[in-house]
């Protein structure tokens, strides 16, 4: 939720306005016996900031329970001590929220807030007739001008917080929310409680303060333990259905899209950056996500011991920041503007860094310990997962390329000639044209260079076939010294052209490759010429197999037998035979 710098300054000045005259109104308007004023208060004010700081976390809504210290000290000692008190509570609280940089509007927004919902309730009770020497609870007059406040005091807390979330936040905020409820029902525990410590502190003084104080922060406490613990749970089983899922994604890319993807969405996560470990030197950047958007990544790499993430990389500890001051003298290289809290992991694999996880947001204090152990718990997932996929990826190429040229092999030809014959059946095209090429006399490079050049020549004949059919052909090794390209919506005349230019360009353009059978091992650029044979389905072959052979059969009748370096086409030699 961004807040304009306009509305932001408005808050300021309006607090700056309206807080000293409610102040003044207030002191002036309905002064505080000063005659009262005692030690006593200050237990008062104890209990306020307790209640200030320690929140009720309820089925993991925090609310804050302020009114039964507030509607005490408010009978007690009147309007102003309890605005006073009120005010220096916030400030505790807004000590230990710590609103980051852009934030510091939030402490006048809520400091005017309670001011106008005091000002209100009190003026109510007084106009009322209310008056605090007098009030006892004794009687039913009592107990309706304490209704009364507390009902204006309720209302007037909720209609601020509508007001303000639409004016200030942009956001609408229904009248019947959860913390709507949530509130309303939790004025049922506090009201009784701040007529309880006012009647125990007139009955025997300031031990009242105890009495009510201890068992209610002790239950606050033991809400938030449990709150706690209930929330680790759910991050813990979050993170092992993350874990099934990562595992289960056989695609490297893929297992990381999914790691991000999750892990912004169950932290409170603004900046995400995974680093790579790349030859055991350096940090490289691989994805970098802030606010919403995958960003390229232009950023230095760092090496060990340098900035937060070369820190976590080399100490193999995980880090955690709850400030920018905290990491500021380490942060090296890129670090994004406005960021605050920081938590880096390590990524381990068999003992050792194979990368970085960074995360940051604009929130100070944002991390805690156990969400740290539970990011380490996933990057565990996703070290293994990623080494699975790089496996999978691995076995995969291995299975379907041949090994010297990187270029599909006859066995993965096969399944890819099927599946396009299919898709010719199917009409998705009509022309699925077969280009098959034979070296000329490749047996005499090897015989002449060595074997080790003729696989050279192969490699970057490879290399050339795959420059220029681009995504035109699906290029593979079909044997020894031939290539085959397959070509989906090529048509017979086109696959002829294209062949042609293609035996001009092996014939023309020399390879170079190195001497192995002499001393000198000098390199040498030589020249070879191939074969070509072309045939097309539907044209030639009413099969995927028989495409193959009668290529084959262009490439060795008409060609190779009729002198070499020449294409031909399977119809043509159909009708000269
Ligand atoms: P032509 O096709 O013109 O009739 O003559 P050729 O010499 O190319 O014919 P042949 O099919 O008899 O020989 C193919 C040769 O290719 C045999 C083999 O030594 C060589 N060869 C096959 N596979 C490889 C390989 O992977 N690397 C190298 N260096 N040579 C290979
Ligand atoms: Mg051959
Ligand atoms: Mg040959």
């Amino acid at each position: 939720m961004d807040v304009s710098t306009t509305k932001k300054r408005l808050v300021w000045t309006m607090w700056a306005i309206l807080f000293p005259i409610g102040m003044v109104y207030s002191y002036i308007k309905y002064p505080p016996n000063l005659s009262d004023i005692s030690l006593d208060m200050v237990w008062f004010l104890l209990l306020m900031v307790g209640s200030a700081l320690v929140p009720m976390v309820v089925n993991r809504t925090t609310i804050f329970f302020v009114l039964w210290t507030s509607i005490a000290t408010f009978l007690l000692f009147g309007l102003f001590i309890e605005i006073l008190f009120i005010q220096i509570a916030l400030l505790f609280l807004m000590a230990k929220v710590k609103p980051g940089k852009g934030d510091s509007y939030k402490y006048p927004l809520n400091s005017l807030m309670f001011l106008i919902v005091s000002l209100l309730s009190g003026i109510t009770f007084y106009a009322l007739g209310g008056q605090n020497d007098l009030i006892t609870l004794g009687n039913g007059r009592d107990i309706l001008l304490i209704l009364a406040y507390t009902f204006v005091y309720f209302a007037s807390n909720q209609a601020c917080l509508m007001f303000l979330s639409r004016a200030i936040l942009n956001v609408k905020r229904k009248l019947f929310s959860k913390d709507f409820i949530w509130e309303a029902a939790s004025l049922c525990l506090v009201l009784p409680l701040g007529m309880v410590l006012f009647v125990l502190y007139k009955e025997m003084g300031v031990i009242s303060a105890f009495l009510v104080g201890i068992p209610f922060f002790s239950v606050a406490i033991i809400l938030k333990l449990y709150n706690s613990a209930d929330i680790v749970n759910e991050h813990l089983q979050k993170a092992t259905d993350i874990g099934h899922e990562l595992t289960q994604s056989l695609k490297a890319r893929e297992v990381i899209d999914l790691f991000m993807n999750r892990i912004v969405s169950i932290f409170p996560v603004s900046h995400a950056y995974i680093l790579d470990v790349v030859d055991n030197k350096e940090l490289h950047l691989i994805r970098r996500y802030e606010n919403g958007d995958n960003l390229s990544l232009d950023i230095d790499p760092l090496i060990r011991h340098e900035g937060i993430a070369g820190e976590v990389w080399a100490s193999q500890k995980a880090a955690l920041y709850h400030s920018r001051s905290e990491w500021q003298t380490i942060a090296k290289g890129y670090m994004p503007e406005g960021v605050e809290s920081v938590l880096s992991v390590p990524i381990m694999r068999n003992q050792k860094v194979v990368g970085v996880l960074l995360l940051a947001t604009p929130q100070k204090q944002a991390y805690e310990n156990y969400q740290l152990m539970i990011v380490d718990i996933l990057c565990s997932y996703l070290a293994i997962a990623l080494e699975n996929a790089r496996n999978y990826e691995l076995t995969k190429k291995e299975s379907e390329r041949c090994a010297l040229t990187g270029l599909y092999n006859y066995r993965y030809f096969e399944k890819l000639i099927e599946t396009e014959y299919q898709h010719l059946k199917e009409k998705k095209y009509n022309d699925l044209s077969l280009i098959l090429i034979d070296i000329d006399h490749f047996k005499s490079i090897n015989d002449t260079y060595g074997h080790q050049s003729g696989n050279e020549v192969l490699r970057a004949l490879a290399d050339r076939l795959l420059q220029f059919f681009g995504d035109q052909g699906i290029v593979a090794r079909y044997g020894g010294e031939e290539f085959v390209i397959l070509l989906p919506d090529v048509p017979k005349k086109e696959a002829l052209a294209l062949a042609e230019t293609l035996r001009v360009m092996i014939a023309n353009r020399p390879f170079s490759v190195e001497q192995q059978l002499t001393q000198s091992r000098s390199r040498s650029l030589i020249r070879i010429t191939a074969s070509i044979g072309v045939a097309n389905a539907p044209e030639d072959a009413e099969d995927y197999l028989t495409l193959i052979r009668h290529a084959d059969y262009a490439m060795y009748v008409g060609a190779k037998r009729r002198g070499r370096n020449k294409v031909s086409e399977y119809q043509s030699i159909q009708a000269n035979v």
